[in-house]
């Protein structure tokens, strides 16, 4: 297993104090991982700086054609990576395997074929005696801080667009979960130049403070929680660095009394639950209309205690487990306060799983309010709420009611009033009779609260570029 962090071209071990990896379906201690120093961390700096003078300056079709070698070593590394990441976040073997590391593949894939092909206005005399053209250029050295949810393919979001960019990074995984960068960091130092990626462990408060407070970074570039978020931004302000924001959601699911009721308990039970709801964009808020509302709930529930999650052959199992024991008791909590409320229910769940592991049962809450807690804070476990509400409620309001602005879902039959609930939304994302789905080629990120990067799609190319214009005299 790879310890050692990239730094330039060299393969080194933190100094620094040891964080326990963990093993969330067993509560083991799979290693001890010492952090990088303030030193290591210049140096990781430094590298990605000497680095960038040539990196930059390379063509598209040079920057494609390793992009394009990164997603086939991925491929063939695909049992390793999948294993790796199972093993550091609990992931059903299936999942990380059949969806997690192909989308990580066709993350790269993407972004080989999208810098070569951007746009931009034509060039031409738009003041008489002068030509105008537009040059979209790198940035320079990006910090990337990633979360523990989907370590390696938060890495992808992160790394393909600012590589295909001409921008060289230094990237820092969450504490919890750096095991697959340090794996992907061997891939990359195989087929870049040294220097133009750098990985660095260790926590948030100290590595991450340090990296984003740098005076020789360019950008910075996380998915995390808002309030870590505006803590990037304060520290961006000192020398003004650019942004690029991923903070997390709650994502209000409308389903109206015309809704195609199997589908709608399938889809929850899918993407309310899935990676035990420690994903971004859960459906974990559901408003269920008054025709709908009581089936809706007796099929949810049965349908989410079905959910197989700590079978010993892990092929079984749909969902992880939580990532920590910090993060278990959180979302138990959560739980415990809602539970106390006369007019909530748990109809499912409620408790931790028994056993070994740091699992929570599949939940669901009814009878939740639009002002409770368990509807309008970010839980991140299998936890969902449904609050009823009838043709009279402002529903639209009551989803729009959050600060967080990611993602969202509309279930109906009539076509013109999901049209008329997707303009009304403010969510990055709204899905029609679906929710969770996405795809490289289409941008993900949020509004409000939950920050304005864009990753995947040609929108996380343009926010990892320098729109600038060029202007000839004649
Ligand atoms: P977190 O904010 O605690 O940590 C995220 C990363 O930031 C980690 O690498 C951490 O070490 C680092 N960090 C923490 N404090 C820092 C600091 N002071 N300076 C620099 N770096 C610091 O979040 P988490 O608990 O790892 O992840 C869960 C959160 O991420 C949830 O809120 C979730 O919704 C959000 N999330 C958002 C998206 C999205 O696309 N919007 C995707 C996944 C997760």
């Amino acid at each position: 297993m790879e310890t050692n962090m990239l730094i330039g071209a060299g393969f080194e071990a933190g100094t620094e104090a040891e964080e326990s990896i963990l093993n969330p379906r067993t509560g083991e201690v799979i290693l001890g991982l010492p952090e990088a120093s303030p030193d290591q961390i210049d140096r990781a700096v430094a590298a990605a700086r000497r680095a960038f003078k040539t990196w930059s300056r390379t063509t598209p079709g040079e920057r494609s054609a390793l992009l394009l070698a990164i997603a086939d070593a991925v491929e063939s590394k695909l049992e390793d990576l999948a294993a790796l990441e199972a093993l550091n976040c609990g992931k059903p073997i299936n999942e990380v395997r059949n969806e997690e590391i192909p989308a990580v593949a066709d993350c790269f894939r993407f972004f080989a074929g999208a810098i070569r092909t951007m746009q931009a206005p034509v060039g031409g005399t738009y003041l008489e005696g002068h030509t105008s053209m537009i040059r979209r250029d790198p940035i320079g050295v990006v910090a990337s801080i990633a979360p523990w949810n989907y370590p390696i393919m938060m890495m992808a979001w992160k790394l393909a667009p600012a590589l295909a960019g001409g921008n060289t990074v230094v990237l820092k995984p969450s504490e919890q979960t750096p095991l697959t960068a340090l794996a992907f960091a061997r891939i990359l130092a195989d087929i870049l130049p040294e220097g133009v990626v750098n990985v660095v462990t260790g926590q948030g408060g100290s590595v991450g403070n340090t990296l984003i407070n740098h005076d020789s970074v360019d950008m910075v570039s996380i998915t995390g929680d808002i309030a870590t978020g505006k803590k990037v931004l304060v520290a961006a302000s000192k020398t003004v660095k650019r942004t690029h924001l991923e903070l997390g959601g709650k994502a209000p699911v409308i389903v109206y009394n015309d809704a195609d009721l199997s589908a709608v308990v399938e889809g929850l039970k899918a993407f309310g639950f899935y990676n035990a709801g420690q994903d971004c964009t859960a459906a974990c808020r559901i408003y269920a209309e008054d025709g709908i509302h009581d089936k809706l709930v007796a099929e949810l529930s049965a349908a989410a205690a079905s959910i197989v999650y700590n079978n010993a052959d892990d092929t079984q199992n749909e969902i992880p487990p939580l990532i920590s024991p910090r993060q278990r008791d959180r979302v138990a909590s959560f739980v415990e306060r809602a539970s106390e409320q006369k007019h909530i229910e748990i109809v499912t769940g409620g408790a931790a799983a028994d056993g070994t592991g740091f699992y929570y049962k599949p939940t669901v809450v009814a009878g939740a309010l639009q002002g409770d807690e368990i509807v309008q804070r970010e839980v991140f476990g299998p936890v969902v709420s449904v609050t009823r509400f009838s043709s009279d409620d402002p529903v639209v309001d009551w989803a729009n009611d959050s600060p967080y602005g990611l993602a969202s879902s509309v279930w109906t039959g009539n076509i013109g009033r999901a049209m008329d609930v997707c303009a009304a939304l403010q969510y990055g994302c709204t899905w029609v009779n679906t929710h969770f789905m996405l795809t490289n080629e289409m941008p993900h990120g949020g509004l409000k609260q939950s920050g304005y990067g864009k990753d995947m799609s040609m929108f996380a190319l343009e926010d990892y570029m320098a729109v600038r214009h060029i202007m000839i005299a004649h």
